[in-house]
């Protein structure tokens, strides 16, 4: 089978490998698409390191061709499945307390991670999450991305009928301004492109700004009678996304530090206004069984469309520029197809 293999920063090459040998608790994936998120565009520059070689790759969709002996639920060949490609082990008191996007061990060498750019992939049973075929294998390949959405907007708490600024209109302030509309929010979105801002407005925004020609902070304060945001997420690394979003939430209001910071991670923050008018700043990072689940679930509802967000499909022969591609700013998702 083909598999893609980053042996070093900037270098990838396909390997024709074994397909993978099956533990009896495991079933055997074929793999239809794989989406080239933001951390394989940072493995690939190098900001991010796991270690090398690395097959990289998680936002999985395929079928199950094959079922270990010891599987105990009914997991048939030929369903369709969303893969969640990190491992998470059971055993830590993170897994244990119903937060295993903290697994302590979802990194350690025993524990597989990654792995979507490859023609067959074998997964513990609870890895997969079977899907019915309402929706199609490239738009089953948002569930990673969604289930982040899903598990940065619940640490929010955004609710019915509240003001919600994403900034960044890039595939994931895209997707938590889907996410976040199904969850009764109103949203407006922040971005200096004008043709992400366009797509914002075409997917549910309220509205959409550009921090670049107007104040973030006074444009919020209209749009809501003065009162600012309930609560904002932050989904770009630029040092401008942060300016403007304090000052545009209302008392009590919240954010999610939804991005991964490369250098420049501090944040400048007045401690009397945390203080003054009770504002949450929080972290979020990957997702849960059960976000994961409920991403999928609103995928297959329909109430989420992928569609306008996928800019590329690519072969392993593209791999490369396909890579190069997703980092371009001027891409949404491109996804891997493995063929027949
Ligand atoms: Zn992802
Ligand atoms: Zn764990």
């Amino acid at each position: 089978m083909k598999t893609a293999v980053l042996t070093d920063a900037g270098k990838i090459e396909v390997r024709e490998v074994e397909v993978p040998a099956l533990k009896p608790t495991e079933v055997l994936v074929k793999v239809k698409n794989c989406g080239i998120c933001t951390l394989e565009q940072r493995l690939y520059s190098g900001e991010v390191k796991i270690r090398y070689p690395i097959v990289p790759g998680h936002e999985v969709s395929g079928e199950i061709i094959k079922v270990g002996n010891e599987v105990i639920s009914k997991l048939k060949t030929g369903t369709p499945v969303a893969v969640d490609l990190v491992m998470r082990c059971g055993e830590c008191y993170y897994c244990r307390n119903g937060q295993s996007n903290m697994c302590e061990n979802r990194f350690s060498d025993e524990l597989h991670v990654l792995g979507g750019f490859s023609e067959y992939i074998a997964v513990r049973a609870s890895q997969v999450y079977p899907f019915s075929g309402d929706i199609s294998f490239r738009e089953a390949s948002f569930t990673e991305p969604v289930a982040c959405c899903v598990r940065s907007l619940k640490r929010i708490n955004v609710s019915l009928a509240e003001d919600l600024l994403v900034i960044g209109a890039g595939t994931m302030g895209l997707l938590h301004l889907q996410v976040a509309r199904v969850m009764g929010a109103r949203v407006i979105v922040s971005d200096p492109d004008a043709k992400r801002l366009e797509k914002a407005l075409e997917l549910g925004a309220v509205a959409a700004i550009n921090p670049e020609k107007q104040d973030v902070a006074r444009e919020v304060a209209r749009l809501t009678d003065g009162k600012g945001a309930n609560a904002a997420v932050v989904t770009s690394a630029a040092t401008t996304a942060l300016s403007g979003v304090f000052e545009s939430l209302c008392k009590t209001g919240r954010i999610s530090i939804y991005t991964s910071y490369c250098d420049d991670r501090q944040l400048s923050i007045d401690a009397n206004n945390l203080h003054r008018n009770e504002i949450m700043v929080i972290g979020t990072e990957g997702r849960t069984e059960q976000d994961f689940q409920q991403a999928l679930r609103l995928l297959s509802f329909g109430f989420i469309d992928v569609k306008p967000l996928i800019s590329r499909i690519i072969t392993y022969d593209e791999i490369e520029e396909g890579i190069r591609d997703a980092m371009s700013g001027d891409t949404y998702r491109v996804i891997l197809e493995h063929g027949e």
